[in-house]
């Protein structure tokens, strides 16, 4: 059984952030993620608000773990199915293998919550989708829509619209929730229709989406609404299912965590869009990182 100083889950930008910083320190770390380096920025097409030029997820993951990597972290690829507490240590349970840290960061992320309307859960992969950048090419010269009116919505319409043939923004408040840049680029984008005050009912088709039932929510009617494509973003769902009951949560399911990324329990952290009131950017989450990093090395040496 491996013997370590930390152990940090998720390789999403706040973990590798965690990763280089804790390494930095002189800690041994081993970060443990299921899919691949990124996490959510994994997909996005062009990420604006970190470099004066725009960059890919693509290019931005590999870049920070390799920065990980020379600092002396090692990855794994593995699936943590839950944490522990024994003593001083923290049992940290994966597929294959139990790893023993002194301490643990948890940067697990966040996942698309689904809208829950009847025909999503039967009908994704079949046109119902939570990525632009990975399926939009499915759909060229297409009618589709997206639902949700946060940056996630937006962004991804703006992905969509250079594939699609029409892409409709369906959003149930009166009003678009995301930043100003991306409501003048989907308000002028001449393939983005914008129906506000509208809520989806129901996903239909049988084998594949072709249709979205919709509700408007001034006049009360419903109708129908062709598209081959449905592609929600209704916000995002903490992954905290491996924990269990082992830290508290807030009400939205997040983690709570004080200003040094203390969890409830000694020696474990949290960062990124796990933890409560995070704002869910890519500097924020590199932030978190950089913090929990630093917390838990004052952690260890406070016990040393
Ligand atoms: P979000 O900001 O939570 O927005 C979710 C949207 O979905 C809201 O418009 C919400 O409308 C709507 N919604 C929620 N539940 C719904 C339901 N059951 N039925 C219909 N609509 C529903 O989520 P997000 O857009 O995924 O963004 C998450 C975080 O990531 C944010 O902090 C965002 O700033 C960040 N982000 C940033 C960027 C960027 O910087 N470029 C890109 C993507 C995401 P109501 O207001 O009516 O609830």
């Amino acid at each position: 059984m491996r013997e370590i100083d930390l152990v940090v889950i998720g390789a999403g930008v706040a973990g590798l952030t965690a990763a280089t910083h804790a390494a930095r320190y002189g800690l041994t770390v081993v970060a443990v993620e299921r899919m691949g380096v990124g996490g959510q920025i994994a997909a996005a097409e062009r990420i604006e608000n970190f470099l004066p030029h725009a960059l890919s997820g693509a290019e931005l993951g590999p870049l920070l773990h390799e920065q990980a990597e020379a600092a002396g972290a090692e990855f794994i690829l593995d699936d943590v199915t839950g944490i522990a507490v024994d003593g001083d240590w923290r049992m940290v349970a994966t597929a294959t293998e139990t790893i023993k840290a002194r301490a643990a960061i948890v940067a697990a992320g966040s996942t698309p919550r689904p809208l829950g309307v009847p025909g999503e859960a039967a009908l994704i992969g079949r046109g119902v989708s939570h990525c632009a950048s990975c399926d939009g090419h499915f759909f060229a010269g297409q009618d589709v829509c997206v639902i949700g009116g946060g940056d996630s919505a937006l962004d991804e319409a703006l992905v969509l619209a250079e594939h699609a043939a029409h892409v409709t923004i369906i959003h149930r408040g009166t009003t678009l929730d995301a930043q100003r840049v991306l409501i003048d680029r989907v308000t002028a984008h001449g393939k983005i229709e914008i129906a506000l005050s509208t809520a989806v009912e129901a996903i239909l088709g049988d084998d594949r989406v072709a249709a979205v039932n919709l509700r408007n929510l001034a006049t009360a009617t419903t109708y129908d609404r062709p598209v081959k494509g449905v592609f929600v973003y209704v916000g995002l769902a903490a992954n905290t299912a491996f924990l269990g009951p082992l830290v508290a949560l807030d009400a939205n399911g997040q983690i709570e965590t004080d200003r040094m990324m203390r969890t409830s329990v000694p020696g474990i952290f949290a960062a990124g869009d796990i933890r409560a009131h995070s704002v869910a950017q890519l500097t924020a989450a590199a932030g978190d990182g950089a913090t929990a990093a630093i917390a838990a090395w004052r952690y260890l040496k406070a016990r040393a």
